[in-house]
């Protein structure tokens, strides 16, 4: 007996000498992390400098700084819990860093850090989009900001915020999508400029302005808040060159906010949508006076207007107004095909045969015989002002597959060579990505997981692509594999809201649990009343 007793009792001991030499480790490795990161933004920040110097940059410079100090004062002197030192480093280095980083050159434009009441206004707007960090270090930033009470007692109301928060499970994150939205009720009655055949598809899977603003502002109530499809992951590069994926564990939120993830497919307004509004859309998106994406819209009455007709500027728009709404600036996911190029911008370079090119069908034939104007070049300048304008504020944008290919049905050669148009008539104005929301939600394998010998897979991996996206009415549902992660989308349409409305129909139970869990509770009082039911009772 007193034998076995010490035993344990030196197996206690030894126990308790490992875990102390582990934190000793662990602590030792944070340090060194520490040491690491300070030399490198040392470094940045030398380059910075030295850049600012050469191009005399104003503003921007001076808030990509703040950005950077932020890090450092977060890795070295604020007391934190391990955990959160963690978050920082990898959090900021890894995942959200991307957003953060272009929240901060959007939003530093309109901010002016050269007087107390800018550097206020611009860290509340941080510090309400939860980068507290951020906010601390562009009140850090001020000169003399220790001996200002205002500055010093909003530095602790940030504080006090920041503690406040709790690490999120981003493995639940529901992830809506909408397509382009439907103006007016030209969409949804058929007409001289609208087939029957298009309104059974527009009712079907399409949402219209008013459905889309009570939608957003109720789930907005509901806690929501907009990360981006990047903030799921953290990615960690191993020291065979090799990069690990994982789940990122470090995303912070205050008490009652929840992650949501929004994306919204075939951004291209096709030619089967009409022109001059024909069945309520926008053309195209077009830059305003100040530089911010807007609609070209043709009204009910023929008047040509500038303004918030679609998902982007709408957005945009409630953000602005809720700037809680969105996580470090973060902002949809837009999915892109290439045929009839992108954002009402005839990008595809098969436009270039002309009237009679022989890669053309016979919609895109028609159009370039009624726009005598077209030129490739102009249009693929504007798209890419536009995808510019778009990323620096936060949008991100995946393949959607250049000619909306069924991925399931496809081979691997012929995925590899539609996604080589892709790059050619969407890459060339959007850049890389490294997310695919597949068409028709024809995912690539089954959901057990992607596997090596999976030669689809491989491919995508291989051209850069992290982040899979299928469509699937289980809400929330996300696959982390060792090197990708794989999300399911819910459409918010005409089919679920109608199936979430009216019991006995196909999709009745699904998906009026989608909308229970997105807060969405009334959809009966905001379904649009041109709508045709019929149409809306399934997506095929
Ligand atoms: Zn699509």
């Amino acid at each position: 007996m007193a034998q076995q007793y010490d035993d344990m009792e030196e197996r206690r001991r030894r126990k308790k000498r490992r875990e102390e030499r582990r934190r000793r480790q662990r602590r030792q490795a944070l340090i060194a992390r520490g040491v690491v990161l300070v030399a490198l933004l040392l470094i940045l920040f030398m380059i910075i400098f030295v850049v600012g110097r050469l191009t005399k940059k104003g503003d921007s410079g001076s808030t990509q700084e703040a950005g950077t100090q932020n890090t450092t004062s977060e890795g070295t002197s604020t007391t934190v819990t391990d955990g959160n030192a963690d978050a920082t480093t990898s959090v900021g280095t890894e995942t959200a860093g991307t957003t953060a980083q272009t929240f901060v050159s959007t939003a530093a434009a309109n901010a002016d850090l050269s007087t107390k009441e800018g550097v206020l206004d611009y860290a509340r707007l941080q510090a309400a989009q939860y980068d507290y960090d951020g906010a601390i270090a562009t009140i850090q930033s001020f000169s003399g900001y220790e001996s200002d009470g205002d500055l010093t007692a909003e530095i602790n109301t940030i504080t006090t915020a920041k503690n406040a928060c709790t690490p999120v499970e981003v493995s639940t994150t529901p992830h809506v999508f909408f397509h382009s939205l439907i103006n007016d009720y030209r969409g949804l009655i058929a007409s001289e400029t609208c087939t029957e055949e298009r309104v059974e598809k527009n009712n079907k899977a399409m949402t219209t302005v008013g459905e889309f603003d009570v939608m957003i502002q109720d789930m907005y109530n509901a806690g929501y808040v907009l990360i981006s499809l990047d903030d799921l992951i953290v990615k960690t590069t191993n020291a065979d060159g090799s990069v690990s994926i994982s789940k990122n564990t470090n995303l912070y939120l205050p008490e009652g906010k929840k992650p949501l993830i929004m994306s919204e497919d075939d951004l291209s307004y096709y030619h089967s949508y009409g022109e001059n509004g024909a069945q309520g859309y926008a053309d195209r998106l077009v830059l305003d006076e100040n530089g911010e994406v807007k609609c070209l819209f043709t009204d009910t009455d023929g008047q040509v207007k500038i303004g918030d007709y679609d998902m982007v500027p709408r957005i945009d728009t409630f953000i602005k107004e809720h700037p809680d709404f969105s996580y470090r600036g973060a902002k949809p996911t837009v999915a892109l095909t290439g045929y009839n190029g992108v954002f009402g911008y005839r990008t595809n370079d098969y436009y270039k045969e002309g009237p009679e090119g022989a890669d053309l069908n016979e919609a895109q034939k028609t159009f370039l015989r009624n726009h005598p104007e077209y030129n490739y070049d102009t249009d693929v300048a504007e798209a890419t002002k536009i995808a510019d304008a778009m990323k620096a504020n936060g949008w991100t944008f995946a393949s959607h597959t250049y000619g909306h290919r069924n991925a399931t049905d496809a081979t691997a050669e012929q995925l590899q060579a539609d996604h080589e148009r892709w790059k050619t008539a969407v890459g060339k104005c959007v850049g890389e990505t490294n997310k695919i929301i597949f068409a028709f939600g024809a995912d690539i394998g089954p959901v057990m997981g992607y596997t090596a010998d999976n030669a689809k897979f491989t491919y995508f991996k291989e051209q850069g692509f992290d982040i899979f996206c299928n469509v699937d009415g289980n809400i929330g549902w996300t696959e982390f594999g060792s090197n990708y992660v794989r999300t399911g989308r819910v459409a918010l349409d005409g089919v679920s809201m109608y199936n979430a409305i009216t019991p006995g129909t196909p999709s009745h139970d699904t998906y009026s649990y989608d909308f229970d869990v997105l807060g969405i509770y009334d959809v009966a009082s905001f379904f649009d009343s041109n709508r045709n039911p019929t149409y809306c009772l399934s997506e095929s």
